[in-house]
């Protein structure tokens, strides 16, 4: 499935994913293409897709590449709710050691709810409830009575999160990172977190400020002051919730890129899932995914392309007034890409 690889090329893993991911994904390859960005894509199977096509939604083929690769765009994947098998994002992000997740949100149209938001979170990815141990205990005649899980948050990896989100911000000129957690209720679960966050930002304290929210507190600031925060750290399924949140300042899932990033391998993708709601219509808006393919040319060098890429989107969002339908447009996914694609060539 490797495609050709031009001198200079640098290889990596396309996975389109379900739902609106194979659209999304189209687009965003087309307008890359443009951009003259150097990535030699080896297309591979996951999630419903490769159920569909091979009986396993993570195939071999698509683990070998990443492992390869070391770097991957990643489409949204289906989960089913409830039963059936497990999350192939988290197991992607446990096979490669993914463990933090860069979820920055900016304002790129004006006029919104909100103006000049400029937020970074990181997410721990690998820990916290995400490690999924979880059972059922019978009562009588119902065998799902109760359902228990347990949530696991190390020293060691709630310190490596916050040296990620401390190093990002003094190496990104970010003024204050804030630590969330609810320490105050889940007393062993975050509070491991936030005793170790806390070490971290002592050793940073001449660089960046710091300070602490409860999970609950900070979701009501964010939506009543969201600029006296810059960079947030916290748990895992806190960053999942906050995260989402934080792209809906912006205009909503479709302006929120990730990145999920270890030390032998990062995959991005966008924040949002595969919109059922919408898949197979054409009307999805690329950008986040875009958006991530912009941290990822960041990721291997390319800041140069990555800066154009954002001109360009400034452009056509603000001048050309080009937008998709969750963005009160009526373009198309396509009609999108090529109006990028059409200014950057
Ligand atoms: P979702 O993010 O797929 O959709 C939520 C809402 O946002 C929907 O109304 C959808 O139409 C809209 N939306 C999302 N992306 C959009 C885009 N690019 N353009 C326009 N509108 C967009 O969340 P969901 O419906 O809760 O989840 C659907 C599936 O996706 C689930 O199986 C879930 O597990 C999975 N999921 C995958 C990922 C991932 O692959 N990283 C992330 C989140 C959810």
């Amino acid at each position: 499935m490797a495609a050709r690889k031009p001198r200079g090329a640098i290889p990596a893993t396309l996975i389109p994913g379900d739902g609106i991911g194979p659209e999304i994904c189209e687009a965003v390859v087309h307008v890359l293409e443009a951009l003259k960005a150097p990535f030699a894509w080896d297309r591979q199977l996951g999630g419903m897709a490769a159920i569909q096509a091979t009986g396993d939604p993570a195939p071999k083929a698509l683990l070998d590449s990443i492992t390869k690769n070391h770097l991957a765009l990643k489409g949204p994947l289906t989960t089913p709710v409830g039963g059936g098998f497990r999350s192939i994002n988290v197991r992607l992000r446990e096979t490669f050691g993914l463990y933090a997740n860069l979820r920055p949100v900016r304002s790129l149209i004006p006029g919104g709810r909100y103006e000049d938001i400029d937020l970074v979170l990181f997410r721990e990815n690998l820990e916290g409830l995400y490690v999924a141990w979880e059972h059922y205990v019978a009562i009588g005649d119902d065998p799902r009575a109760v359902g228990v899980s347990t949530g696991i948050n190390t020293r060691a990896g709630s310190r490596r999160i916050a040296e990620a989100a401390f190093e990002y911000a003094v190496r990104h000129g970010r003024k204050k990172v804030t630590i969330v957690h609810k320490a105050n209720v889940l007393k062993a679960l975050t509070g491991v977190f936030l005793e170790a966050a806390r070490e971290v930002a002592k050793k940073y304290e001449k660089k960046v400020a710091c300070d602490e929210r409860i999970v609950d507190a900070c979701a009501m600031q964010l939506v009543l002051n969201p600029w006296q925060f810059d960079v947030i750290v916290t748990t895992n399924l806190f960053g999942d919730i906050l995260s989402d949140q934080m792209a809906g300042l912006v205009g909503g899932l479709g302006m929120a890129p990730g990145a999920n990033l270890g030390e032998g391998a990062a995959i991005f993708e966008a924040v949002h899932g595969s919109a059922p709601d919408i898949a197979g219509k054409g009307v999805a808006n690329p950008l986040a995914l875009l958006l991530a393919s912009g941290l990822m040319l960041e990721h291997v060098g390319k800041e140069k392309l990555a800066l154009r890429l954002r001109e360009v989107i400034d452009v056509v969002l603000n001048r050309d007034k080009v937008r998709t339908r969750d963005l009160g447009g009526k373009a198309t996914t396509r009609q999108f890409a090529e109006a990028l694609v059409k200014r950057l060539t």
